[in-house]
């Protein structure tokens, strides 16, 4: 057996050496190399820190792939993913990966319609792939058994527990039975995801692969420094300059998606927007669509494309600032893979300057400066690549048909005058230069000072005051309930969502103490929370939602949040004197 040495030498059979020629595969990826052969051992565990990219779904599907009691048509593989989308992109992940192994896949996940899951459950499979609520859901209605369970699987699961979903979690695992093996994949380790293994695995290997803390040498990385009210006209620079544009397009919000994506298509540029808003139907829609290429364009929330895998794409572009180095990363990944060249490009604010240093600093990653080209340089390359492209074209011979028509239309007109119509009747004001609108590139402290004017003028004129941004530009709120009144995340997130149409990806760094709670949103989002709340409570009497004042307003400290003296009962105009100096005075 000569095919795939490299992936022979893991310990794979032949079966599998197929389906791994099949899908392309020609050399496995570190996290491969190190995973596979471990778990293809008995019962080891396994706790592997890698990023999306990496190949960690090969690292523990082929193991899993390889294990299996195919003739036993019973759950033996429960993996567990943050997002539908990762769900989805697993199972056919493994689907792709199966080969001639008699193998069935289930994905599970919430939005979905439970009776064709239901049915796809009783018919048999042998491995489940789902979010952590609905497989819960399905735990609880014994619509999943799990006693033959081999493998559960937590995939990317730092992601799962920023969700809010360790409750979910938790309860799964202790209804799993006991001599299971256990892997856990995360990009990060932090304290929880060692505390989970430390509960629920026996003595699992630690496997790391060099982190990916920059992204693919592959990709281009660029920054530019444009006003807010530029960056539309920036990113259709970007787009008339590279004529394979196939890109990413990330934003914070769904309301920022879906007007991004307006005034894209506004302008002539097709585009989706993709977030939580849309049904999976229309997700999976806007996918193909991209996928097949007849969209190029996709604009998109970080959640919402969690997990994305789109191949080849030329572009990401960071239309907002990541919130975390660790987003900046995920979102970069996106492209300049698989030895295809890949450029991301971030559009910063003069006020942001500071926090994109900080993320190159903390993701080490080097992003160059560069200047927006001018309507010039792109007409310029336009024209170039229309006149190659007609004398491509004016090469070959026209049919007879076009030929006497166009004998008939030059008639008395000359040949160049007729050709000239045609184009601009063709490429109408493609290569008109007032298309493009004047924006200032250049940066400077009085811009600066201005740009800040000006946001602070939009906020004034909002009802609600600015509210206290944290270190990330998210507004911190505080929660008058906690653990005490029997809150846990999941169920602050629940009622917040409920209540204001805010969605996951809007909903930041959830901590619930004993008393009390904080969440952090982006400013829009943060202000119609606070106008639900104002007159609403968490199913009680008065307990609203308000500003978290002190410099951390909870984050990340939950210790010192307890401590603090917040007055969250108060009507607004009486809490801002006294307690906002105080507040203040120990902020210090
Ligand atoms: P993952 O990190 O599992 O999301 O995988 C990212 C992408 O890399 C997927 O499209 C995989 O099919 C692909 N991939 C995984 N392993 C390999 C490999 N050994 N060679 C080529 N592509 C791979």
């Amino acid at each position: 057996m000569n095919i795939l040495p490299s992936f022979e030498a893991l310990g794979l059979s032949e079966k599998t050496l197929f389906a791994l020629q099949d899908k392309g595969f020609e050399e496995p990826t570190e996290i491969q190399r190190l995973c596979i052969p471990l778990l293809l051992e008995e019962n080891t565990e396994v706790i592997g820190q890698a990023q999306t990219g990496t190949g960690k779904t090969a690292a523990f599907a082929l193991p899993i792939i390889e294990t299996l009691d195919e003739r036993e048509k019973a759950v033996q593989a429960l993996i567990l993913t943050p997002t539908r989308e990762l769900a989805l992109q697993v199972s056919e992940e493994i689907n792709s990966l199966k080969g001639k192994h008699k193998i069935e896949v289930a994905p599970i996940y919430g939005g979905a319609s439970m009776e064709n899951q239901l049915k796809r459950l009783k018919r048999g499979v042998h491995i489940v792939v789902g979010t952590p609520g609905r497989i819960l859901d399905h735990i609880r209605r014994s619509t999943l058994k799990l006693s033959n369970l081999e493998f559960m699987v937590l995939d990317e699961a730092d992601e799962m527990l920023d969700m809010g979903f360790i409750e979910d979690i938790e309860e799964i695992l202790k209804v799993v039975p006991e001599n299971r093996r256990m892997l856990m994949f995360s990009a990060t380790m932090p304290p929880q995801i060692l505390k989970l293994s430390d509960t629920f695995m026996k003595d699992a290997k630690v496997v790391r692969t060099q982190i990916k803390d920059s992204a693919s040498p592959d990709t281009d990385q660029i920054y530019y420094e444009v006003k807010e009210e530029d960056k539309i006209e920036a990113l259709s620079r970007i787009i008339d300059k590279e004529p394979e544009f196939y890109g990413v397009v990330f934003c914070r919000t769904k309301v920022q998606c879906d007007q991004i994506s307006r005034l894209l298509n506004d302008r002539g540029y097709e585009s989706e927007a993709l977030h939580g808003d849309l049904s999976q139907r229309e997700r999976e829609n806007i996918l193909h669509r991209l996928k097949e290429r007849h969209s190029r364009i996709l604009v998109a929330t970080d959640v919402a494309a969690r997990g994305l895998d789109i191949k080849d794409l030329t572009h990401v572009i960071n239309y907002s600032i990541p919130q975390e180095p660790e987003v900046y990363i995920h979102r970069v990944g996106r492209t300049g893979r698989a030895g295809k060249r890949g450029t991301a490009i971030t559009f910063i604010t003069p006020r942001e300057v500071r926090k994109f240093a900080f993320i190159m600093r903390k993701s080490l990653s080097e992003a160059r400066k560069e200047e927006l080209p001018s309507a010039k340089e792109i007409i310029n390359s336009k024209r170039e690549r229309l006149r190659e492209h007609l004398i491509e074209v004016t090469k070959e011979s026209p049919t007879n048909d076009y030929y006497y028509l166009a004998k008939e239309i030059i008639g008395e007109k000359s040949a160049l005058d007729t050709f000239a119509s045609l184009l601009s009747y063709l490429y109408s004001n493609e290569l008109d230069k007032s298309k493009y609108k004047d924006i200032s590139v250049k940066s400077s402290k009085r811009n600066n000072k201005k740009d800040k004017k000006s946001e602070d003028k939009n906020r004034a004129n909002d009802k609600i005051k600015e509210p206290s941004l944290d270190e990330n530009g998210l507004t911190r709120l505080f929660i008058a309930r906690g653990k005490k009144d029997g809150y846990t995340k999941r169920d602050l997130v629940k009622i917040i969502k409920s209540q204001t149409g805010a969605r996951d990806e809007d909903i930041h760094d959830v901590l619930v103490l004993e008393d009390s709670s904080f969440i952090s949103a982006p400013y829009d989002v943060a202000n119609s929370i606070l106008k639900a709340f104002d007159k609403r409570s968490f199913g009680g009497n008065k307990p609203l939602i308000s500003r978290a004042r002190g410099k951390e307003g909870g984050r990340k400290n939950s210790e010192k949040s307890k401590k603090r003296d917040y007055h969250v009962n108060r009507p607004e105009g009486k809490r801002r004197d006294k307690n906002t100096k105080k507040g203040k005075r120990r902020s210090r």
